[in-house]
């Protein structure tokens, strides 16, 4: 069993008081129209944070008017790049003067790790609005080489109205992923946190009025996928939709899409990621990243290595190694500095993963370690670390994304079935491989259909390197220039060289 920490830990950290519970519509926060509100839950112990105002197609409305009017007649679009840019910075000044409450918000919230969010999420995520306010400036087409007497050029304009459909396992990264692009481009927009990590997100859109975002420019609306988000993505006067979160409601996202005005869609979904393990790999390191690539985040998160490959003349060593180190893991308060893994987001996604242990061992799959909750006083939702030997790609915990901490793990012989065994699979998000043989690692890297491949190292994201999948993991892509280019539409202009008519 994977080790937990003194459940007696008691935080130094001040959790803070809520402050944002409100819809944030046109620069204000507002209750809904209907008064409803939902709770947000604190994973750590079940109990209620708070109450949030439960937005639903009339809110949305009223925030789609906002978007609208501030992108058609507003100064936002038609600031030159630089001034974008100057407001861009300060928002990202004003997060990192607020890192500690934001990162204990998406603790509370969402069960991560508080020092991670401290040294590394939050301020990652101002870096993110720094990046793109680099290119708010930069934003230009191309003069065209015409085979006739033309003189042609490009200009990229912003997309319109988005919709920002936002899932709970990085409340805060993906969000800053989406906004920060399109707040570059000149795009105003419709943000929908997921219902279970409500918190962040109406901090962020605070400081973003401080930061001096007109209003309208940038709204939230808290509430539930089928009300809330299904509103956005079948909105009439929404011109794009980027939506991150499972493949089955990416599904109904672009279905919604093409029922309504055929708005562009973009979708990031899940993932079944494989690492494939070479022989000639040094043993520590190796189990080091395939440990880290399924228990980071506590197995929520969409590129974990869910699949790990071990080549046979390694493969009883890095077993052994896996498995001492899955019992060394600590599971425990995210708010304790020497806790590694907190508890999954909500009871739903704690039976999820729970079911889908039983599913492994009555599959025939071997249970290697883990595979129980962990009692933390009697309250929390914290799973061990867990890992299966032996599975086969026909297998529910082989096929399904868990998303939990859950690794299934096998042996393979050579390249080749190392690399059918890895593409074996609906998704193609992203895929891991460790080897010394440069050979080997440009063989795999281009057999395998996933969107980001990770030589010797796992999790590498940069804000420069464009991120998305292949197959049902999505497409269309954030992070890099690539993700801004999904904001801008192409629009050619054309005129006789010499004034001749024609
Ligand atoms: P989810 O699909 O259940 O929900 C995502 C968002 O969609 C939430 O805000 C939810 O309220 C909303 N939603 C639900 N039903 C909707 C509907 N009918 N119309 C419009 N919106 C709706 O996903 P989740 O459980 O929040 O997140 C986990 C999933 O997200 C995993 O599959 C994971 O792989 C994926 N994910 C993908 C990436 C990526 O970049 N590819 C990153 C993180 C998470």
């Amino acid at each position: 069993m994977g080790s937990h920490c003194d459940d007696s830990f008691v935080s130094s950290v001040k959790i803070p008081t809520i402050k944002f519970t409100k819809l944030f519509i046109n620069g204000e926060f507002v209750d809904s129209i209907s008064g409803k509100t939902f709770e947000t839950i604190d994973p750590r112990t079940g109990d209620v944070i708070a109450r949030i105002a439960e937005g639903d197609k009339e809110d949305v409305d009223l925030a789609v008017k906002a978007a609208r009017d501030a992108f058609d007649h507003g100064p936002w679009p038609r600031f030159p790049g630089s001034e974008r840019a100057r407001i861009m910075m300060k928002f990202a000044d004003l997060i990192d003067q607020n890192v500690e409450e934001l990162a204990a918000l998406d603790t509370v919230d969402a069960g991560k790790l508080f020092s991670m969010g401290k040294a590394v999420d939050i301020p990652n995520v101002a870096s993110t609005l720094r990046y793109y306010a680099g290119a708010a400036d930069k934003i230009h087409g191309e003069v065209l080489k015409m085979s006739r007497e033309f003189h042609a050029y490009t200009l990229r304009e912003p997309i319109g109205v988005v919709g920002h459909i936002i899932p709970w396992n990085y409340p805060s990264t993906l969000l800053f992923l989406k906004i920060s692009p399109a707040l570059a481009a000149g795009c105003t927009m419709v943000v929908k946190p997921a219902e279970q990590t409500p918190l962040s997100a109406l901090y962020y859109a605070h400081l973003a009025k401080l930061a001096g975002i007109p209003d309208g420019v940038l709204n939230v609306v808290t509430g539930f996928g089928p009300t809330a988000g299904a509103a956005i993505s079948s909105h009439m006067d929404v011109d794009a939709i980027s939506f991150t979160g499972s493949s089955e409601v990416g599904r109904k996202v672009m279905h919604a899409a093409a029922e309504s005005n055929l708005k562009v869609v973009s979708l990031e979904l899940g993932g079944k990621s494989p690492l494939i393990i070479f022989d000639d790999a040094d043993i520590d390191v190796a189990a080091q990243l395939a440990l880290v690539g399924i228990l980071f985040n506590k197995g929520e998160i969409c590129v974990a290595s869910s699949r790990v490959y071990v080549q046979e003349g390694i493969y009883d060593e890095v077993v052994k190694k896996l498995v001492e180190k899955a019992k060394a893991w600590v599971v425990g308060d995210p708010f304790d500095p020497k806790v590694q893994q907190g508890p999954q987001v909500d009871k739903k996604q704690f039976e999820k993963i729970l079911s889908y242990i039983e599913h492994g061992k009555r599959e025939g799959a071997t249970l290697l370690t883990g595979g129980k909750p962990l009692e933390l006083g009697g309250k929390g939702y914290y799973i061990e670390p867990t890992i299966f030997t032996d599975f086969k790609e026909e297998m529910l915990i082989a096929k399904d994304e868990i998303f939990g901490p859950v690794m299934a793990l096998a042996k393979f012989k050579t390249i080749d079935e190392a690399i059918e065994r890895a593409n074996k699979t609906k998704f193609g998000l992203a895929a891991g491989i460790v080897t010394k043989d440069l050979n080997v690692a440009n063989t795999v890297s281009r057999s395998i259909r996933a969107g980001t491949i990770w030589i010797n190292c796992y999790f590498a994201f940069d804000n420069d390197c464009p991120f998305g999948g292949y197959k049902m993991s999505g497409f269309g892509r954030d992070s890099g220039l690539e993700g801004l280019n999904k904001y801008l539409h192409v629009k050619s202009v054309v005129t006789p060289l010499y004034n001749t008519p024609w």
